[in-house]
């Protein structure tokens, strides 16, 4: 879990405060941040201080184990060490930097890292902090990475920041497609989690607690507001702690293929893949369905048509790969339930 959890309006100007403990002697902190601040205002509240650098994340694909390494070798190469590594952005960029905190103390390549429970060495200091809400990436024990082989995380007991801040204000300006996408990552989760075989009490509190916030902001309010940004803040960061101690489902396993393949982006993606889970969450999908019309959302459709059989299996295997999704969605019996032959027909319709 992560250790310190600050939450409030304006909250990011304690950022200073925050880091000052953790500076050690001359080692500079870095500051990943989201391309999109790029020549904004928030880049001048970034307490730099002597051999402090920002680093700009760009996130025009999801984060791959490529660029963590190049971050994370040039900074290895300049500094040696660092006091620190915190991530401003998005679930790409509050990622990218759990993964390069952890890359600073490990050797090798963060490809050889993708699985569970495989990281060695603590990293160095992470902090993140939140600009877009939903992928729950700011509590989570994973860093979602492409690989040569493979779209897994680092998934470990030193990949969770060891600190947060929460500051609804960061997320005042994010355009409502996007806002939308990565709000029902957070939906999803819970709908997912909360309906999986997985579920237990500590999921279950926080799930319910999540989905209800997600409820006010995409089915009850007709207008988004700065409580809007308050309440789906909160969501994520409740959806993210449900599927710690669960599982996602099927809309994050088929979606996962989707992304592998043609880079379809994360939240957008389970949107696609949610479009077309009747079958499987009825009442979720109903609710999802009201959600994107409400919010006037148009979700892609017919992004597989003139795949060839030969990426129809390259999806299907990484689907197929995400085996604790499938289990926790439809129980151990799993495999009887999803054939690659259903599998294929889901990606048909998508
Ligand atoms: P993102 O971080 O990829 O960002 C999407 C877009 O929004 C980018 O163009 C970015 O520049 C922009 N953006 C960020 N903040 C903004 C702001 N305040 N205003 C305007 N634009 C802004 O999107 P995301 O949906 O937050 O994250 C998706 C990523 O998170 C994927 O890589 C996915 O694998 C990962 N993820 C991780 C976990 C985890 O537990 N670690 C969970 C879910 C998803
Ligand atoms: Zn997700």
């Amino acid at each position: 879990m992560v250790d310190y959890v600050v939450y409030g309006r304006g909250s990011f100007d304690q950022l200073d405060e925050i880091l000052t403990p953790h500076r050690q002697g001359g080692k500079p902190i870095i500051f990943l941040v989201d391309h999109f601040f790029e020549g904004k205002p928030l880049v001048e509240r970034v307490p730099q201080k002597g051999k402090d650098k920002i680093i700009f994340a760009d996130v025009t694909y999801e984060p791959k184990t490529t660029y963590v390494d190049s971050i994370s070798n040039q900074l290895k190469e300049e500094f040696g060490t660092v006091s620190g590594v915190i991530g401003i952005g998005g679930g790409s960029t509050m990622d990218l930097a759990k993964a390069v905190g952890l890359m600073m103390n490990n050797p090798g390549s963060s490809a050889d890292y993708q699985g569970w429970d495989l990281v060695k060495h603590r990293g160095v200091y992470k902090a993140g902090i939140p600009t877009l809400s939903g992928t729950g990436a700011e509590v989570s024990r994973t860093t979602v990475l492409t690989g040569p082989t493979k779209k897994l995380g680092m998934n470990s007991d030193f990949t969770p920041f060891d600190q947060i801040i929460l500051d609804p204000q960061l997320t005042a300006n994010v355009p409502a497609n996007q806002r939308f996408y990565t709000g029902m990552d957070c939906y999803i989760h819970c709908i997912e989690s909360l309906e999986g075989t997985y579920l237990n009490e500590f999921s279950k509190s926080y799930g319910e607690k999540a989905l209800e916030l997600c409820r006010k902001v995409f089915v009850e309010k007709d207008k988004w507001d700065e409580e809007s940004d308050d309440q789906l803040m909160m969501a994520s960061y409740a959806g993210g702690m449900s599927i710690a101690y669960s599982q996602v489902g099927v809309a994050h396993a088929v979606s996962y293929g989707l992304s592998y393949l043609l880079g379809t982006k994360h939240g957008i993606g389970n949107c696609i893949v949610m479009n077309h889970l009747e079958e499987y969450y009825p009442e979720g999908v109903k609710e999802f369905k009201y959600m994107v019309e409400k919010n006037n959302i148009i979700i892609p459709e017919g992004i597989c048509k003139g795949l060839s059989d030969e990426q129809f299996d390259a999806m299907i295997n990484v689907s197929l790969g995400m085996k604790p999704l499938w289990e926790n969605a439809l129980g151990k019996d799993w495999e009887k339930i999803i054939t690659r032959e259903k599998l294929r027909k889901l990606y048909e319709k998508l």
